[in-house]
């Protein structure tokens, strides 16, 4: 597992905790020498995820629609930034750099990538495990409804399974890259560069 994609919000959230699970998730990834992938932004849990895999040396590289947020610039100099056409390229860029996805706590920015990616992973179109930091059971009555959604015969739980949920981002990151696959399949979303 080479990059994983990153999910949160562009807010801090009222509890501390959030700050405190994104800033162990960027120390995590940078001592275990994964690159992160992100949304570009330096504010609330994307700034604090993004500023601890930087100042331990880490990798990152932030993924912005051109003209939408900022001056195209990265918010700190030892960051790669790469601006895409739009908001919709912006997804499938991350999605192509990364081997894996997390969500941490966020707004409708954060569901809305999860989503998406989640759908994709269904569909078959790539085969990249997806992880929950569930800080704080910030996740509970999401998994709640997608349960609901199973149990009401809208999704298999196969489909649910695909999500790996954990508290601790060193052990969420451990599972995803047991989970990462070998093999590419023809035609899978996956590129670097
Ligand atoms: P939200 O969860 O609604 O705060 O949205 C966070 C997600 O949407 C992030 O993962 C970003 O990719 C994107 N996003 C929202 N606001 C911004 C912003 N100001 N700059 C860059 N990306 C943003």
């Amino acid at each position: 597992m080479k990059q994983v994609c990153v999910y949160c919000g562009s807010n801090p959230g009222v509890l501390p905790q959030y700050r405190q699970a994104a800033a162990d998730l960027g120390n995590a990834l940078a001592a275990q020498k994964i690159g992160l992938v992100y949304g570009g932004y330096g504010e609330g849990l994307m700034g604090v995820v993004s500023g601890a895999v930087l100042a331990k040396g880490g990798s990152v590289c932030g993924v912005t629609p051109r003209g939408l947020f900022g001056d195209g610039k990265p918010h700190a100099p030892n960051m790669q930034l790469i601006e895409v056409e739009d908001m919709h390229a912006r997804k499938q860029k991350m999605m192509q750099l990364a081997d894996a996805f997390i969500a941490l706590p966020g707004g409708v920015g954060t569901y809305e990538e999860l989503f998406e990616t989640f759908s994709w992973a269904q569909l078959g179109l790539h085969q990249k495990p997806i992880g929950l930091l569930n800080t704080a059971g910030f996740f509970d009555p999401l998994l709640t409804m997608l349960h609901h959604t199973t149990e009401q015969g809208f999704m298999g739980q196969q489909a649910l399974g695909r999500l790996l949920v954990f508290d601790e981002p060193q052990l969420l990151l451990q599972q995803l890259a047991v989970a990462v696959p070998t093999i590419q399949l023809p035609g899978e979303i996956h590129q670097r560069g």
